[in-house]
């Protein structure tokens, strides 16, 4: 990480995993769950055109100063050869709903 606060704070790092399947979020604790407790799909994705493992994303945001909230989720496109990865058909918005 780089140096990017001045004051020295405690920051909260939670890190949550969603679902590219069913959009459920799963809280990481220590161990990193491979599958989705909600629909088991896998979180890992390989890509089925030049079958490499694709790894997961993350976005980050501050709910509060001293609090980052980082959510993972699978990529959607391969970054080796850009060949879209979704596996399920799309229900029409592309929207992220978060349950809390
Ligand atoms: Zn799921
Ligand atoms: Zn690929």
């Amino acid at each position: 990480m780089s140096e990017k606060m001045p004051e020295k704070k405690k920051v909260r790092l939670v890190e949550d995993l969603q679902c590219g399947t069913c959009g459920a979020l799963t809280r990481r604790e220590e161990q990193v769950p491979k599958f989705c407790s909600s629909c088991g799909a896998g979180y890992e994705r390989y890509c089925i055109r030049c079958r490499k493992k694709v790894g997961m994303y993350f976005e980050e945001w501050w709910p509060e100063d001293d609090e980052c909230v980082r959510t993972y989720a699978p990529a959607r496109r391969c970054p080796h050869c850009n060949a879209g990865l979704d596996v399920e058909e799309r229900q029409g918005s592309p929207d992220v709903r978060y349950d809390h």
